[in-house]
């Protein structure tokens, strides 16, 4: 297992190589352009010959972006889905060139329009980015806890993975606390093999490449995305140990995404993780 959390690239590979040992983490996750906004950082040759470096020499791997919430793949305004559409497409090949392997889309919102609109919107968008991509970003739809009218059901994720011809750049990120919250009550075995199984027959076998790993703040089936930290939440300590030690899991690279005050609390929650082993 790789463990880490949700950081952030602003302030160099420099800062994220010293906060990485000081909090434990052997990966992390970052935000592929400002969150709430839509501007990006162009990244110099000369720094991401550094953040490739992180890797090669410093053993902190893998580097998983996530794309900001303004993205909607699935938005049925003209002018939400076209600066949708080029922000997927820019930040897949922008995250490659400083050695990016992983980049995590939420699927998107129908808003009101219906998911099989949305979806095709989304599988329109997907094979917009793809094309012509020969990168080695994999992009990886989240699992999602259909909080409004978001989509990113299992069956919805396997009807995108369908609909695309399941291209070998797209994968799966599963997010414990979503799921959860979406309905499958995986803190039993029987419950993370359930989701497991259902993955497998629907976006293909071994589709899951990361993990968000969050206690959920709401209760099985809520379908409320409030994350919560590592064994304080309604998943609970036991509960997260299930699926830590799943093993079509256990391999990946797990990323906490827990409500922090500030970076340095994740040393607190990554030794929580590593005290569930
Ligand atoms: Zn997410």
């Amino acid at each position: 297992m790789r463990l880490g959390a949700h950081l952030t690239i602003t302030k160099g590979p420099a800062y994220l190589e010293k906060l990485s040992k000081s909090i434990g983490a052997d990966c992390f996750a970052f935000f592929s352009r400002n969150p709430q906004g839509g501007s990006a950082r162009t990244i110099p040759e000369r720094e991401a010959a550094e953040w490739r470096k992180l890797k090669s020499d410093k053993g902190i791997y893998p580097l998983v972006g996530h794309m900001p919430y303004t993205v909607n793949l699935g938005a049925q305004k003209d002018a939400t889905y076209e600066f949708a559409v080029r922000v997927l497409a820019e930040d897949l090949r922008r995250c490659e060139t400083f050695g990016t392997d992983y980049l995590v889309v939420h699927p998107g919102s129908h808003a009101g329009s219906g998911p099989d609109a949305a979806i095709d919107r989304i599988v329109r968008a997907i094979d917009a980015a793809f094309k012509g991509y020969t990168g080695q970003t994999t992009l990886l739809l989240e699992t999602m806890a259909g909080q409004g009218s978001e989509v990113g059901s299992l069956a919805e994720i396997g009807r995108i993975f369908k609909l695309l011809g399941s291209p070998s750049q797209l994968g799966v990120c599963f997010d414990s606390c979503h799921v959860f919250a979406a309905g499958y009550d995986i803190r039993t075995n029987e419950g993370i093999n359930q989701v497991i199984e259902e993955l497998d027959c629907e976006a293909g076998s071994e589709c899951i490449k990361a993990v968000h790993f969050n206690d959920s703040k709401f209760g099985l089936g809520s379908h409320k995305d409030r994350h919560a930290r590592i064994g304080t939440g309604e998943i609970g300590a036991d509960g997260l140990r299930t699926v830590l030690l799943h093993p079509a899991l256990h391999m990946l690279p797990f990323i906490l995404e827990t409500p922090v005050d500030d970076y340095e609390q994740y040393a607190e929650e990554i030794s929580a993780v590593r005290a569930l082993l």
